[in-house]
């Protein structure tokens, strides 16, 4: 059906974009503590019912958004993260291309409760198909909190496609899992159907953290890794020899806090093990990347799970170095008191 050419209306491009972003509940869960990260935040809580499709709700006691900026938030490249292209080489937060407000309020009902740190009063705004339908003056604690109502119900196809309820949830929990891991600083939440599934400590502990997400097993089979130099600080934990898994679910790099998959460097720490695990066998690791974000590039994936290393080479050779030298030690992680 050709026809004449036209340029499409801005709804109609955001919804066409939201797609490359929120695919599923899990994506939206996803943006949302990333935001609440970058705002600060010592608490996050993340609620979730049938799976994230009917609701989903996250709360931070974050900066706030101010009032008089709620209706930009939610407009497409909108953004207080960068403000130049050359803002990118140096990027310490987790967002910046100001997507996911504009493609969440167009595929979702949006309920928002926000108070900035500086202001006596909260508001709250309802957001249906990117436009602001409701805006009130209310009391509320400093922070944000997201609701979201009916994912994909005006995008049938989107929602036709999500899986059965405990798949979508199985998806947001590895979402959570994953964020609350790399952040140990914050105190994560997560209740599903009104159960709380998990609570982490948020202080600071990367033992206690792992502790609270994975359980003792791990605790007691991982090994301590360190490196640090001017621009790049590693920690990683990875599995004793005796402890490995049948698939890849507990290899996890963070790297400047962001959750990434690296190719290059699953498979440095896969080859450590050649000799040492099973056939068919998966180490577990947790590697924590620190490095000066002109060192790497974000913005290669509009999710932003993948990033570029300048010096992939080096990051390589260190972990390898760092693995072969420790994995047939017997010493463990040292012990710390546990508050569950
Ligand atoms: P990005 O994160 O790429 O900037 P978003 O669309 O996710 O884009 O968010 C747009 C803007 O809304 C952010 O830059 C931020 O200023 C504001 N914002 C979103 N969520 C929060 C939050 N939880 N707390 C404070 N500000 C927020
Ligand atoms: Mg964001």
């Amino acid at each position: 059906m050709s026809g004449r050419i036209k340029i499409l209306d801005e709804a109609t491009i955001t919804k066409i974009a939201a797609g490359e972003i929120i695919e599923r509940p899990a994506s939206v869960v996803k943006e949302l503590i990333e935001n609440s990260i970058d705002a600060n935040s010592q608490n996050i809580i993340v609620e979730i019912k049938g799976g994230g499709k009917d609701y989903i709700r996250v709360t931070d006691d974050g900066t706030g958004i101010d009032e008089n900026q709620v209706e930009l938030a939610f407009i497409r490249h909108s953004t207080s993260k960068i403000s130049s292209i050359d803002d990118l080489n140096n990027i310490h937060s987790l967002g910046f291309r100001g997507e996911a407000l504009a493609s969440i309020s167009m595929v979702s009902k949006v309920e928002t409760l926000t108070r900035a740190r500086d202001s006596t009063k909260g508001i709250r705004v309802f957001i249906d198909n990117g436009k602001i339908v409701d805006k009130q003056v209310i009391g509320c604690p400093v922070g944000t909190s997201m609701i979201l109502r009916e994912l994909f119900y005006n995008v049938p196809v989107r929602r036709k496609f999500l899986k059965k309820e405990t798949a979508e949830s199985n998806y947001v929990s590895d979402i959570v899992y994953k964020l609350a891991l790399g952040n140990p600083n914050i105190s994560f939440k997560y209740i599903k159907d009104d159960r709380l599934i998990l609570k982490t400590p948020g202080t600071n502990d990367i033992v206690s953290n792992i502790y609270s997400i994975l359980g003792k097993e791990f605790i007691d089979n991982l090994l301590e890794l360190n490196y640090k130099d001017d621009t790049l600080n590693i920690k990683g934990y990875v599995s004793k020899n005796s402890f490995y898994r049948g698939n890849r679910r507990h290899q996890y790099i963070f790297v400047n806090k962001r959750w990434v998959k690296n190719y290059e460097i699953t498979k440095t720490i896969e080859d450590c093990y050649k000799s040492v695990i099973p056939i068919n066998k998966f180490p577990i690791f947790i590697f924590f990347i620190d490095i000066d974000p002109s060192n790497i590039d974000v913005n290669i994936h509009p999710t932003k799970e993948e990033i570029k290393f300048v010096d992939q080479s080096k990051i390589d050779e260190l972990i390898n170095g760092l693995v072969i030298e420790n994995i047939n030690k017997v010493v463990t992680i040292p012990k710390v008191e546990i508050i569950p």
